[in-house]
């Protein structure tokens, strides 16, 4: 039998628990990372492909500060050139998730062991020059060199962009476009000038990087379907190409021809 007044308690209760619920969805919708929200979001976060970007290039030609403008989308003005970080950035290209774990190198003269992993490891390298500071540009091939040597020739594994900093600083401009363009051709690159100060080019970059990265692991998949017992190493180089590299004159060296794209994907559409 109900009480007196029973009726009404628990219509206060239904009241405070769909207040409560409105409270959660609220805050469900507000949450800022979209994988935190269900268990199926995560599952996607968690299967999505995860690419190893390191920045490479002189100090000061700006790494640091393109990096942090493709995280936070500001401008920092001074950052510790002797800071070696890593950062992780959720990114979309063409439809499908990404994240990026982007290693930003500082001091070039000695690997950390750091650098030295992730040199090896890595799938996208973003080599940076000013365009005004001419000796950066020169130490470009030095250290694409040393990409090629952590990478043991393995060609067909990871994806270089050419990056020329400081567009805003024409009127300083030591490096013209057409030389960077060239630098960038001799392996097969893109190229961007990108200037983090005002933000141009910048998540162009970095998307660059993804799709060199997407091609090569489709690519790849490829070819172990086709051949799976073929040599992983020197797979897709020309003898030509490996007799140039092996002679020390590995700046000319092309990225492998590129088949014709599959659809077996490597991201998560979220
Ligand atoms: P890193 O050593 O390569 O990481 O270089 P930083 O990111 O620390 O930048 C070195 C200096 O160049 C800093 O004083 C930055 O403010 C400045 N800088 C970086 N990018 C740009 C840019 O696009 N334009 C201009 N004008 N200055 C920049
Ligand atoms: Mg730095």
């Amino acid at each position: 039998m109900r009480r007196r007044g029973e009726g009404s308690s628990s219509n206060s209760n239904q009241c405070f628990h769909l207040l409560f619920d409105i409270v959660k969805i609220i805050k469900y919708r507000n949450s800022p990372q979209e994988e935190t929200r269900s268990p199926h979001a995560a599952e996607a976060v968690a299967a999505m492909a995860e690419i190893r970007v390191v920045t490479v290039g002189q100090g000061g030609v700006g790494k640091s500060a393109t990096v942090i403008y493709l995280l936070r989308g500001i401008f920092i003005e001074t950052y510790d050139p002797t800071i070696e970080d890593l950062h992780r950035k959720q990114m979309r290209v063409d439809g499908f998730a990404y994240m990026l774990a982007i290693l930003d190198t500082a001091g070039q003269e000695e690997f950390s062991a750091m650098q030295g992993e992730w040199f090896s490891t890595g799938e996208g390298f973003v080599l940076m020059y000013a365009i005004n500071d001419r000796k950066s540009f020169d130490g470009c091939k030095k250290l694409r060199q040393r990409i090629y040597q952590a990478k043991d020739l393995k060609m067909d594994e990871f994806t270089i962009i050419v990056v020329g900093n400081k567009a805003d600083l024409e009127e300083e401009r030591e490096v013209s476009k057409e030389e960077g363009q060239a630098l960038a051709a001799e392996s097969g690159s893109p190229f961007f000038e990108v200037s983090a100060k005002e933000g141009s080019n910048v998540v162009e970059v970095f998307e660059a990087v993804v799709r060199g990265v997407e091609k090569i692991r489709k690519n790849k998949a490829e070819e172990e379907e086709l051949t799976p017992k073929r040599s992983p190493s020197f797979g897709s180089l020309r003898k030509s190409t490996i007799g140039k590299l092996a002679s020390g004159r590995g700046d000319d060296v092309q990225q492998p021809a590129n088949g014709k794209d599959k659809t077996k994907k490597f991201c998560t559409l979220l």
